[in-house]
């Protein structure tokens, strides 16, 4: 590799508050344009906000959930700028005072652990929304409108150092981004409806550089997808400019995802002069101590955390803990199946394998999450006692469970009711053991002279006979005794 590149994200989560950051006014999604505003959020002159605590609350939750220390004073800031969807002409943001500084989160790539600096996380409000006429299948073309029902709706920014080195790494870090946020319930990480959206700082370096070389700035990434598409694409056009003898510019890029390609959006010329300063109408912010610790006690146990118990307590390999507890809830569930049914390491490996098999195929088919999930816990581990005790056979758990799953009734109920106990009388199996046999002799020949791969034609001939139901064991054992 010839060259390097160097990565820091600016990343936009919405948080997940009943209400907006400086009125009363409600943030649900998806509501009739413009019914969710008041006079301070659609900017009115004389109006004043007032700072809604939980914002706050979760925003230093965030902070040391990313190893950062909490500013005691900072203050929110106005950026300066006009846009229809902006009614003030500016919008309260947060700049030389940021109410979380110098943190750090950890990240996992091929195998190694990696850390990447948090510089800051602020918080801002949100600007509203214009939607043209055209663009939404309307008469015409001719109009554009703006909801103001995002208006106000509390954002925090997480700004990363320029720690990032490949696309790969810029994707892990908006994973564990996300599931941080989501574990902490500050915000529901959904990049497609936008709570959770990315800028990508990019410059490219020869191998063995020093300093950094002049970035661009990526624009309008929505998707885990997108981020590394975007990257792997203003790298290589940031390297092909450099090889061809000319000069990458610092400017604004867009991301174009239909052309999968980025384009020029502004140059440093045309850069926004945002004129911050002080916000006159809000005091500044001076937190307790004693109520910053308790915020942080809150905290529940984070996902590294989690996954390393997961290891040492259920002797899980690092992948199937990683895998499961990628979503709170889904750790959750483990757990609780997990209590209710093994004392031994085996039993939490085989209910790992439930969870990643079977219950993940059903989730998925109906595109469910696990707090959808219509199985409670107890009930895979009371399906698993009854496999122990021989009343159910392998093959037909399989059968139960998907049946648990759709019914949501108990496993000892669908097996009654299904007539689905297992086959273990040996004088019921061997009835036919013997049938199977007579009806396929020259079967029993080839496997005499010695073809003994057809052992498993004739096991699968007798399961087909009892309905799956005999006990394969038994099966195995008589089929030997009479074969050989
Ligand atoms: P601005 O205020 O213009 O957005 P910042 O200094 O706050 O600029 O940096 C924004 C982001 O750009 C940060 O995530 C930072 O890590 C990243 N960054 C800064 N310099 C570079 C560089 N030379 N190459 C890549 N990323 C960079
Ligand atoms: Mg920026
Ligand atoms: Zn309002």
């Amino acid at each position: 590799m010839k060259y390097e590149a160097v990565i820091g994200l600016e990343v936009h989560a919405q948080i997940l508050t009943d209400t907006k950051i400086f009125c009363g006014c409600s943030t649900k999604f998806g509501s009739e344009p413009n019914t969710q505003t008041c006079p301070v959020c659609i900017g009115m002159p004389g109006v004043l906000p007032v700072l809604n605590k939980k914002t706050l609350e979760f925003v230093i939750k965030t902070g040391f959930a990313m190893n950062c220390t909490i500013s005691p004073y900072s203050r929110f800031a106005r950026k300066n700028y006009f846009y229809p969807d902006l009614p003030k002409g500016y919008q309260i943001s947060q700049y030389e005072l940021p109410i979380c500084e110098h943190g750090y989160t950890e990240i996992v790539v091929d195998g190694n652990v990696k850390k990447i600096g948090i510089t800051r996380i602020h918080m801002e409000e949100d600007a509203g929304k214009n939607i043209h006429e055209s663009a939404s299948g309307g008469q015409g073309g001719n109009y554009s409108f703006v909801d103001l029902n995002r208006a106000g709706v509390p954002l925090m920014e997480i700004v990363s150092e320029p720690d990032i080195r490949s696309p790969k790494e810029a994707a892990e870090y908006m994973k564990k981004l996300r599931t941080i946020l989501r574990y902490l319930g500050v915000c529901d990480g959904n990049m497609e409806q936008g709570s959770l959206r990315c800028d990508a700082n990019v410059s490219v370096r020869p191998a063995g550089q020093k300093e950094f070389s002049t970035r661009a700035e990526v624009k309008n990434i929505n998707s885990f997808k997108f981020v590394e598409k975007a990257l792997e694409y203003e790298i290589k056009r940031q390297i092909k400019v450099i090889e061809e003898g000319g000069k990458v510019l610092q400017e604004t890029r867009l991301w174009d995802s239909n052309k999968g390609i980025t384009e020029s959006m502004r140059g440093k010329e045309e850069a926004h002069d945002y004129r911050y300063f002080p916000e006159p109408d809000l005091v500044p912010i001076m937190v307790e101590q004693k109520w910053v610790d308790n915020i942080k006690s809150s905290l529940p146990e984070l996902p590294d955390v989690k996954r390393e118990r997961f290891v040492s307590e259920y002797g899980l390999s690092e992948y199937d803990a990683d895998l499961l507890t990628d979503e709170k809830p889904l750790a959750d569930w483990y757990e609780e199946a997990t209590a209710s049914y093994s004392l031994s390491l085996s039993g939490s490996k085989i209910i790992s394998n439930w969870v990643k098999g079977e219950l993940t195929r059903l989730l998925n088919e109906e595109n469910k999450t696990i707090e959808e999930c219509p199985l409670k816990p107890k009930q895979l581990a009371e399906m698993l006692t009854l496999m122990d005790k021989g009343t159910i056979s392998g093959k037909i758990a399989k059968t139960v469970f998907e049946e648990m799953y759709k019914t949501g009734n108990d496993a000892e109920v669908i097996v009654k009711e299904k007539g689905l106990v297992q086959i273990s009388d040996e004088s019921a199996i061997e009835k036919a053991v013997d049938e199977v046999i007579a009806k396929n002799p020259k079967e029993v020949e080839r496997f005499k002279a010695g073809d003994e791969k057809l052992i498993g034609f004739f096991v699968g001939q007798i399961m087909k006979l009892t309905k799956g139901k005999a006990n394969p064991q038994i099966v195995n054992e008589l089929l030997k005794k009479k074969l050989l």
